[in-house]
């Protein structure tokens, strides 16, 4: 059988009662008989001691006579349940309340010796063989002119004692048993609301392990185990959706690579058997160069996503001025802008204006997203680049006035490969992969982008990053100027 920590915790609570039982019926046994004993015998012995000092130091100076001590005893010892004795240090009985002693026929304690007690001032035994049973015996000298004139001894049957030690006893069985009852409260409470739950998340883990991961674990609760129950099912979830984000992504690269796959080798085909002439040769194979140029602009943007995704990616951050990287990827378009007759305005905050980012990075983002606006533009439109400050966030933003995104679209063209109805007649080439480096860069950034789009007017893409303090000591050297 598998050991389950339900099973060890019964398997404890069994040991414990089991043991509990064990200690009380040994060591607290033996411990209550001893401080019953002990208990008895000091009491006892201030009994024996106080008469020592009255009726047995008055039957020895003759101021009473025996017969009256005699009577005492029987009285005394009837109300004590003990047995008194007043014995010579020889050891012969003078008085004993149990039976009076005969005057003519002499009793003897054979082998008497008062040091019994050796040091303590009771024994436990049948005292000299007087008794058939044990008895518990307390020895007090009677003395007078410093002088040892016999002893008082009282006897008291163990039997007594160890009555009154097993009502002492008892007590411990009771709250032994009370205990135990409490814990199987607990137990029962532990059962119903940690053992339960916990095999509902064991069930629910075992389901995940086994690819059900829409396995939904019952345990709806506020604290710890409530917790993890959610957790899992969060887990379980990302990694469906990182599963179907897998399929489709694989889908979505054998579908993007096919195509102009199949194109050139239609294109080859033909030229080899003559379907095209050699004259034509030259034009198409400078369309399966175009396709093959598309072919490795794919293989770019996914090894640039790669690269970006793992193990986060690691910025090198520097300060520098973002109205010149502004600038100088707006030249970079120059030649396209001036075939579509498209004008890049600026609209830049400052002459300087110091940002803390990764320059390539930023220049990436930057350089995909007025890619976007020109291919999305019309002719004859103009595309606007700003940049503003506000606070410790600075602004970016590319607007253009092409054909806009539709407000269904606005949330999926951030996904790797998405693109618009709208856009897939103007631009063939694209690889839908622009949009999805831009977002990973931003989040790498801790920045965020948001678009504000309007179908047939327009889009704007506007991405924050953080200002510079370089930006404050040129401000305080301008100032001095
Ligand atoms: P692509 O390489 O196809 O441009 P992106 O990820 O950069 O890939 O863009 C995804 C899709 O978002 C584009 O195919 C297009 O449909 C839409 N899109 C992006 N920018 C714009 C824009 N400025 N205007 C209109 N549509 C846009």
């Amino acid at each position: 059988m598998r050991k389950t920590l339900y099973f060890r915790i019964i398997l404890a609570y069994i040991l414990f009662g089991l043991f509990g039982f064990i200690a009380v019926a040994t060591v607290v046994s033996r411990l209550t008989t001893q401080y019953c004993i002990r208990d008895k015998a000091r009491a006892l012995y201030g009994e024996a001691s106080r008469i020592s000092d009255t009726y047995a130091s008055d039957l020895y100076n003759a101021t009473v006579s025996l017969e009256a001590v005699q009577a005492q005893m029987e009285a005394l010892s009837a109300y004590m349940d003990t047995e008194i004795w007043i014995l010579n240090p020889s050891g012969r009985m003078v008085v004993n309340s149990a039976q009076a002693p005969d005057p003519n026929q002499e009793k003897l304690v054979e082998n008497f010796d008062s040091t019994v007690t050796a040091g303590n001032y009771y024994t436990v035994g049948t005292f000299f063989d007087s008794f058939d049973h044990d008895v518990l015996s307390v020895v007090a000298p009677i003395t007078s002119d410093f002088k040892i004139r016999g002893y008082v001894v009282i006897h008291m049957p163990m039997e007594n004692i160890r009555r009154d030690a097993d009502s002492m006893l008892n007590i411990s069985y009771m709250m032994l048993i009370i205990l135990l009852v409490l814990s199987l409260i607990i137990l029962l409470f532990f059962t119903e609301y940690v053992y339960r739950p916990l095999r509902r998340i064991i069930a629910g883990a075992e389901q995940y392990a086994l690819g059900n991961m829409h396995y939904p674990i019952p345990v709806e609760r506020e604290d710890e185990l409530g917790y993890l129950a959610a957790s899992l099912g969060y887990m379980a979830d990302t990694i469906a959706r990182a599963e179907d984000d897998q399929k489709k992504f694989i889908a979505n690269v054998s579908h993007d690579f096919r195509s102009p796959l199949t194109s050139i080798r239609g294109f080859l085909e033909a030229m080899l058997d003559g379907t095209i002439p050699p004259d034509r040769h030259e034009h198409y194979l400078g369309v399966v160069l175009k396709e093959t140029d598309r072919l490795a602009k794919l293989t770019n943007g996914l090894l640039t996503l790669n690269n970006l995704n793992t193990g986060g990616m690691l910025l090198q951050r520097t300060d520098f001025d973002i109205n010149a990287v502004i600038r100088s990827v707006a030249a970079s378009f120059e030649q396209t802008c001036r075939t579509r007759r498209i004008s890049i305005r600026l609209v830049l905050t400052g002459r300087i204006l110091y940002v803390n980012a990764d320059l390539e990075k930023i220049q990436q983002v930057l350089y995909n997203l007025v890619d976007n606006a020109l291919k999305f533009s019309r002719e004859d439109s103009e595309i606007t680049i700003e940049s503003t400050e506000k606070g410790d966030t600075i602004f970016v933003s590319v607007r253009d006035s092409g054909i806009g995104i539709p407000k269904e679209d606005q949330k999926l063209i951030w996904d790797r490969f998405y693109k618009t109805d709208l856009s897939r007649g103007k631009d063939k080439k694209g690889t839908g992969l622009g949009l999805s480096i831009v977002r990973e860069i931003i989040r790498a950034h801790e920045e965020n982008i948001n678009l504000v789009s309007t179908e047939g007017v327009g889009s704007t893409f506007t991405f924050t990053l953080r200002r510079s303090d370089l930006n404050d000591e040129l401000n305080d050297m301008g100032d001095q100027e």
